[in-house]
């Protein structure tokens, strides 16, 4: 069976909650986005989440709830929170970065969790770990074959950079080994401390010819080994229909200090459209995010256009050659 990869629509009906419930990890990600300054670096309590999360309810919406970090499974109460989830009618997805603390497999259930996902950045130590840290594949890849065998759905978050974008391929025989089903291929943003000279983030970037030539095809044939691959379109044509998220879907990326962005490009500056006050849901005034959102531009996304200009090609008219999609619009295969 040929497996053809389909851009997938914004979904009005459906909400997506992307909760940091902490800013701590135990690792130190080359490409990490967290930005403590920005986020906040308070572990919020229980009853806090589940009071944050109620304000997300909304009848007849589809919701789904990712627990993030920092790293999720440090939250000695994340299997409480992920069974208020559950129990408020949303799917939920705990990302984890596979160090699986607090007995976090035992404490929680495959019948609450409807996906445990968790980050490797290479096929093998060599590639992965001088990314994520020494001994991280080792330690990510046991716990994945124990939340496997306990009967966990499981996904994996592969983050692309020149540093790992030629080592994706053999991500698919490893996958099939673990028995993992999805398979989540990013690309590297500029953000956080991958914007900063330290990670010398023009080395980490990818351009549009290497990412083409590589990914579609990595994930065609991940797809025909019986796995669901979703990657972001990034280029689309000029002919194609440009949607900003921001403007029609409801994505909300929740942070400790109570920010709430709709567009994840926005999250290292204080333009959030809403915040979090005294457990409310509050629309932020002035010059935020969901303005930017409104601009029609023929590059596509405004907040690409104005922290990765050179991210763009231009003709010999100045008209730019590709729009840059949403960072939120996949393509699906498998
Ligand atoms: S595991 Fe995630 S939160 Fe922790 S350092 Fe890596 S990217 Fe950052
Ligand atoms: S990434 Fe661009 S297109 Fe997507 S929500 Fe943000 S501003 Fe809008």
């Amino acid at each position: 069976m040929t497996h053809v990869a389909r851009t997938v629509a914004f979904k009005p009906g459906e909400r997506n909650i992307f909760f940091h419930i902490l800013t701590a990890c135990n690792l130190s990600c080359r490409h990490c986005y967290i930005n403590p300054a920005q986020h906040g670096s308070e572990t919020l309590a229980l009853e806090t989440i589940q009071r944050w999360l109620e304000l997300f309810v909304a009848p007849g919406k589809t919701g789904n709830v990712i627990f993030l970090g920092g790293e999720p499974t440090l939250h000695p109460d994340l299997a409480a929170a992920v069974a208020h989830a559950k129990g408020l009618g949303f799917g939920v997805t705990v990302d984890s970065n596979g160090y699986l603390f607090h007995d976090f497999l035992h404490r929680t259930d495959p019948d609450l969790l409807d996906y445990l996902s968790f980050s490797l950045d290479g096929p093998d130590p060599e590639v992965n770990d001088p990314l994520r840290g020494s001994g991280v594949f080792a330690t990510c890849v046991a716990n994945i074959k124990r939340a496997v065998a306990l009967g966990f759905r499981t996904s994996l978050i592969y983050t692309v950079s020149s540093r790992n974008l030629l080592h994706l391929e053999r991500m698919v025989p490893l996958l099939v080994e673990l028995g993992v089903k999805k398979f989540f291929i990013q690309v590297i943003g500029l953000r956080g401390r991958s914007a900063g000279p330290a990670a010398g983030d023009h080395v980490f970037q990818v351009s549009r010819d290497r990412w083409l030539a590589v990914v579609p095809g990595v994930a065609a044939r991940a797809a025909a080994q019986g796995i669901q691959v979703t990657y972001p379109k990034v280029f689309i044509d000029q002919d194609e229909k440009f949607e900003c998220a921001g403007r029609v879907a409801e994505n909300y990326f929740i942070f400790p200090n109570g920010r709430v962005y709709q567009c994840p490009l926005c999250e290292d500056y204080p333009i959030n459209a809403w915040r979090i006050e005294d457990d409310d849901l509050v629309k932020n005034e002035g010059l935020c995010e969901d303005r930017l959102f409104t601009l029609d531009i023929p590059e596509g996304c405004v907040m690409n256009k104005l922290l990765q200009p050179d991210t763009i090609d231009y003709d010999e008219k100045g008209r730019p050659s590709h729009k840059i999609s949403c960072c939120l619009l996949k393509q699906e295969i498998g």
